[in-house]
């Protein structure tokens, strides 16, 4: 009897340490960005216009893949000159813990540099400013990439979030603003679907909504 509860107990902790139960079928993003799994995933591609910084950490949903290459190429068509659109890390290949992140676990979260001014390519990721960064650039990426209703959050420092809004707000009607940023609000407001978060000054962390095909996909 002793040894039946122990062996309950010892599947019962197996369970809670597992990242996610991966329903019978589910492929693609299982679980939470912060404690799941990629099951299938697919390798981001480097090309003419899209960078990979890690291609051991460019695993992702199929999903979250064509979007960054349909936006790479949309970049592109805009701004013919431009450079390449450079992502860093999404996933490893099969999901799970990817440190430093918290969250990259199950192929949904992708860091995206913005667009600097010089036009130049920056490896590691550059840390935007005033001075730097290419507002218009960067403002068509992050519309290109709503317009899809697939993103659910761009994590971006609250400070940059300011150099755009102040720059956009000429043009953008003040309901669209209200809707994508969360600034003028305090940081920390779960209002906008860009928010602050700590360690995004230099990039954008892109994350879509659970693509419905992801059975056992778990939004966050
Ligand atoms: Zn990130």
């Amino acid at each position: 009897m002793r040894r039946a509860v122990s062996f309950i107990l010892m599947i019962m902790l197996l369970a809670a340490c597992a990242p996610a139960n991966i329903p019978p079928g589910a492929t693609g993003s299982v679980g939470r960005p912060s404690n799941g799994v990629l099951v299938d995933g697919v390798q981001l591609q480097p090309s003419d216009e899209l960078i990979v910084l890690d291609p051991d950490h460019a695993w992702g949903d199929k999903t979250l893949v064509d979007l960054l290459h349909m936006a790479a190429l949309e970049m592109r068509k805009t701004y013919p000159d431009t450079v390449p659109l450079v992502v860093g890390d999404l996933s490893a290949r099969d999901g799970g813990p990817l440190p430093p992140h918290q969250s990259h676990q199950s192929g949904r979260d992708a860091d995206v540099a913005m667009y600097p001014l010089d036009n130049e390519l920056h490896r590691p990721f550059l840390r935007a400013d005033e001075d730097n960064l290419d507002v218009e650039k960067t403002w068509y990426l992050i519309e290109t990439l709503l317009h899809t209703g697939l993103v659910k959050y761009i994590l971006l420092d609250w400070n940059v979030q300011k150099i755009i809004y102040d720059e956009v707000q000429i043009t953008v009607p003040q309901q669209t603003l209200d809707e994508v940023f969360q600034y003028p609000r305090p940081r920390g407001t779960r209002k906008g679907i860009i928010r602050h978060a700590a360690g995004h000054a230099n990039h954008m962390h892109v994350r879509i909504h659970c693509p419905d095909e992801d059975i056992g996909c778990v939004e966050e």
